[in-house]
């Protein structure tokens, strides 16, 4: 039987090519093939260090037909290293589709390490690193979102995002009406000239982002919540029941009529109610008036 060849994911630069691996440019050199996100970015750091190997094009829109033709030239012996525009393979990028197909096939994977703008940045916020999520980019759609994000309220653990600088004043200003005023800090055009750590509130980086137009690539890292919700049925927990938003919505208005209806003031009453469903005073305003969802139609 004819030995397969290797998968390698081969990391790139998020931005200075001296951050490419002596290692990844010796497989990037030896290997039968590259798999390439788009191929016009890769030719230019293969040109930038004279490397010659052929590519072949995978990406998000034609993964379907290009991963079964990369499984058999592996299959027939071919070792292929899979790139993408910058950074690792399969973290917001394609890559994991293509690896679980070669598990299946029988391929061996082989990881090489190097440059990944999540935990850069992680590394650089000031928080804490010792236990950590990574949530990628959020949904586009407000209510996709929101629902992501009551997932997180109670996460304890320092929570990071990818996010476009056209969205960033507006995805810094959900998450603090999510989560309060917490720490956080915003890393931008890490490895390149206009390298540059934004740390504070999330208020003082909305300002920071409101004085001049938010430019380049960003990471968003993210303190996480204090103190663990104590309450059984906490926002994961409603959402693992499916409970949809319009029913959160019913029940916290009839939470908040009862407390009413007991004598408390409208900010009291909402605080109470909003703690017995494990959100936060925010969340359940913008439940409660129906914010969420409302600005949908306009986002790109
Ligand atoms: N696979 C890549 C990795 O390993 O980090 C991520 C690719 S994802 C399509 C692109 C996102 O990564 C950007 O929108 C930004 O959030 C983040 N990113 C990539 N390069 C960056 C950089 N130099 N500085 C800050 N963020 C960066």
């Amino acid at each position: 039987m004819e030995k397969h060849g290797i998968l390698y994911l081969c990391p790139t630069p998020i931005g200075n090519l001296e951050d490419i691996t002596l290692r990844a440019l010796k497989i990037l050199n030896e290997v039968d093939y590259i798999a390439a996100e788009d191929t016009r970015v890769t030719l230019k750091l293969l040109n930038h260090f004279n490397i010659k190997t052929p590519l072949i094009s995978y990406h998000e829109h034609n993964k379907k037909s290009q991963g079964p033709r990369l499984i058999s030239l592996l299959q027939e012996g071919k070792n292929i290293a899979l790139v993408t525009d910058a950074g690792t393979p399969g973290i917001s990028d394609p890559g994991e589709d293509l690896v679980k197909d070669a598990i299946k096939a029988g391929i061996n994977i082989v990881p090489l390490p190097g440059a990944i703008a999540a935990i850069c940045a992680l590394v650089a916020s000031g928080l804490s690193t010792e236990r950590f999520v990574f949530e990628g980019f959020l949904p586009k759609k407000n209510q996709d979102r929101d629902r992501r994000l009551f997932e997180l309220a109670t996460e304890q653990r320092t929570i990071i995002f990818y996010e476009a600088p056209h969205r960033i004043i507006k995805t810094l200003k959900v998450l603090k009406d999510t989560f309060g005023n917490r720490k956080a800090a915003v890393a931008r055009e890490m490895t390149k000239i206009h390298e540059e750590f934004a740390r504070g509130t999330l208020e003082d980086l909305i300002q920071r982002f409101e004085e001049a137009k938010p430019k380049g690539e960003m990471v968003i890292v993210l303190e996480g919540a204090k103190q663990h919700i104590n309450n059984e049925r906490g926002p994961a927990t409603l959402f693992e029941d499916e409970l949809s938003l319009d029913q959160l919505k019913s029940k916290l208005k009839a939470m908040f009529e009862k407390n009413i209806s007991k004598g408390y003031a409208k900010n009291q009453a909402l605080r109470k109610a909003a703690k017995e469903l494990g959100l936060s005073r925010n969340e359940a305003y913008r439940i409660l008036t129906d914010e969420h969802g409302k600005e949908e139609d306009r986002e790109t």
